[in-house]
């Protein structure tokens, strides 16, 4: 019999990233992207085009940025809950608009096939009160759904998962740290399995410094900037997104190409990083306060796991709080999940690839069985 597989598709505002997962063994039967998309019933038959045969397909798996307050769990999607969707288009209208062009397209596509979106929030759904909230006025926050939700967590809880099984020690009773450091970043403080606080806000801008996201500011920047340089909020909000972080500090979001400037002596791009790598050691210090200590933190994503530099600065002189890297491990090129610790380190300090796509196949498959 052919083993079940989930279609975990990723529609963003000018791609489709798309995935076939088996989600038992973790094998990827095949994956791709369709780029600058326009039309997404047209990009949704270029990845049929482009997919094997379907035999094994039970489930459609929709990576969704923001649920809000009322989604969380890995839900089938059906006009509730796509109409619930639709509702926090404004709390996420770079990301939530184009899922759904991808949902219908591809409802339209497998009519007969349940369609799940996974949420990105889910994972921070009940992150304690006193990190998920705001210190403003509670009736505003109340009635326009201020709080602090996270992202990126669909990745947090993999990676999270998959650090407990590394070390064979029971996810219920290990304090973590998690840094996906990828384009976007964030942190997350889990304890026991349960992520106690998280880098990212109510939107995906807050926290650590980015590609091309500004992560923390002061928010008198922006009344500054309206009030006195006149710029528009559309144009502040495409600046704090598009044109800040790594990027608007040394013109560069790839930080191999970062580096390259650094070696050759560019001022601008080493600031870049030394910003990005402060910010970076705050929230690590500002966690491991949060839990009290930690057994073990993990790198991921794409700076995470692969830049040993950002990875040996963000952890520098930090023996005294028990963390202690091994230079040869850190610096040993690997794509498998590793220890980057010294021997006798108190701290684990480990690498670990993320992989939402088998993460969200495996979510959807679990809903499917009733697992
Ligand atoms: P996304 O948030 O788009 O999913 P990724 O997790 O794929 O991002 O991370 C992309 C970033 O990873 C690139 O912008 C680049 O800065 C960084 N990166 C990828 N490979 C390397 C590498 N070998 N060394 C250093 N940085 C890398």
């Amino acid at each position: 019999m052919t083993a079940p597989s989930v279609l975990v598709l990723n529609s963003g505002s000018s791609s489709v990233k798309y995935e076939l997962v088996e989600p038992d063994s973790g094998v990827s039967l095949a994956h791709g992207i369709v780029e600058r998309v326009v039309d997404y019933g047209e990009a949704l038959k270029q990845v049929f085009a482009e997919l094997p045969d379907l035999d094994g397909l039970v489930a459609v798996g929709h990576r969704v940025v923001h649920g809000g307050n009322r989604l969380y769990g890995p839900t089938l999607l059906d006009d509730d809950t796509i109409a619930i969707i639709e509702e926090l288009a404004p709390l996420a209208p770079l990301h939530n608009p184009p899922a759904l062009l991808g949902i219908a397209e591809a409802r339209k596509a497998l009519p007969d096939l349940p369609h799940i979106a996974v949420f990105d929030t889910a994972f921070f759904h009940d992150l304690p009160a006193a990190a998920a909230e705001y210190a403003i006025d509670r009736d505003i926050a109340e009635r326009w759904h201020i709080r602090r939700y996270g992202f990126h967590g669909t990745s947090h809880r993999y990676v999270s998962e998959q650090a407990a099984a590394f070390l064979d020690r029971p996810i219920g009773e290990l304090n973590q740290i998690v840094l996906h450091l990828g384009n976007g970043a964030s942190a997350s403080a889990v304890r026991g399995g349960r992520a106690v606080d998280t880098s990212m806000g109510l939107t995906p801008m807050e926290g650590l410094v980015m590609g091309t996201r500004s992560g923390d500011i002061d928010p008198g920047i922006m009344f500054y900037l309206w009030r006195t340089a006149q710029m528009s909020v559309e144009d502040i909000e495409t600046m704090l997104n598009r044109r800040a972080g790594v990027y608007g500090l040394g013109g560069e979001t790839d930080f191999r190409e970062l580096h390259k400037r650094i070696d050759g002596g560019d001022e601008q791009a080493r600031l870049a990083y030394e910003v990005y790598i402060h910010r970076l050691r705050k929230y690590i210090g500002g966690y491991l306060a949060v839990l009290g200590s930690t057994d073990v933190i993990t790198f991921t994503a794409g700076v995470g796991e692969n830049d040993a530099a950002v990875r040996r600065d963000a952890l520098a002189g930090l023996n005294g709080l028990g963390i202690e890297l091994d230079d040869g491990l850190n610096t040993a090129k690997s794509h498998d999940a590793r220890r980057i610790s010294a021997e006798g380190s108190p701290v684990q300090v480990l690498v670990i690839p993320t992989n939402e796509e088998l993460a969200i196949a495996r979510s959807c498959l679990a809903l499917c069985d009733g697992r």
